[in-house]
C-alpha cells in the first residue's frame, strides 16, 4: 500500500505542478520520473482512484503529519519537500529573533531544508517553510517564530 500512496502524492504533485505552467517533461525531470510515466499518471491511467484519494487526506493533515509521514513513505528528502511543498495549500511566514545562538539545531531538525546557518545565526527561507513548527521544538532559545499567512489558500 505505501508504494500506491506515493504514487498518489506523486499523481497530485504532477497536476499541481502542470496547473502552475510547468510542461511534462519538466514535470518529469522534478519528480525523477519517466515522461511516459507522469503522461499515464496524467491521463489516469496505472494509478487507482483509491490511492488519489488516500493521498488527498494526508494532504490534509497538520502540516507536521504531512511532511513526516511523505518524508517515512518517500525515505527521499528532495522529493519530499516538493511534494509537500507543492501540495501544502498554507503558506508560512518565518523569522528568527536576535537570541539565536547559532547552535544549528534547527537546520538539523528541518525536514524541508528551508533553514541555513550564516554568520553563527539561523536563517529561514519561508517560501520552503511549510509550518512544520519541529525547528521551534528544537530550538533551546526559543527565537523561531512561524505565523500562518492570511493570504494562504
Ligand atoms: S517550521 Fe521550521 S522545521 Fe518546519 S519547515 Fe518551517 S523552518 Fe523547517
Ligand atoms: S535552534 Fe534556535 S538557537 Fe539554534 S540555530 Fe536554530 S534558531 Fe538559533
Amino acid at each position: 500500500m505505501p508504494k500506491h500512496i506515493v504514487s498518489g502524492l506523486k499523481y497530485l504533485t504532477a497536476v499541481e505542478l502542470i496547473r502552475d505552467g510547468y510542461n511534462q517533461k519538466e514535470v518529469a525531470k522534478i519528480l525523477e520520473m519517466d515522461r511516459s510515466t507522469v503522461s499515464h499518471y496524467l491521463n489516469g491511467r496505472n494509478l487507482s482512484w483509491n490511492s488519489i484519494e488516500v493521498a488527498e487526506i494526508i494532504t490534509k493533515f497538520c502540516p507536521r503529519d504531512f511532511l513526516t509521514l511523505t518524508f517515512a513513505l518517500l525515505n527521499d528528502s528532495e522529493k519530499t519537500r516538493i511534494i509537500v511543498k507543492t501540495c501544502s495549500k498554507k503558506e508560512f511566514h518565518a523569522t528568527v529573533e536576535d537570541s539565536c545562538i547559532g547552535c544549528g539545531l534547527c537546520a538539523d531538525t528541518c525536514l524541508m531544508n528551508a533553514i541555513v546557518l550564516d554568520d553563527l545565526k539561523a536563517h529561514i527561507d519561508s517560501e520552503w517553510c511549510c509550518g512544520c513548527l519541529m525547528c521551534g521544538d528544537v530550538c533551546p532559545t526559543n527565537s523561531i517564530k512561524i505565523s500562518e499567512e492570511k493570504n494562504g489558500c
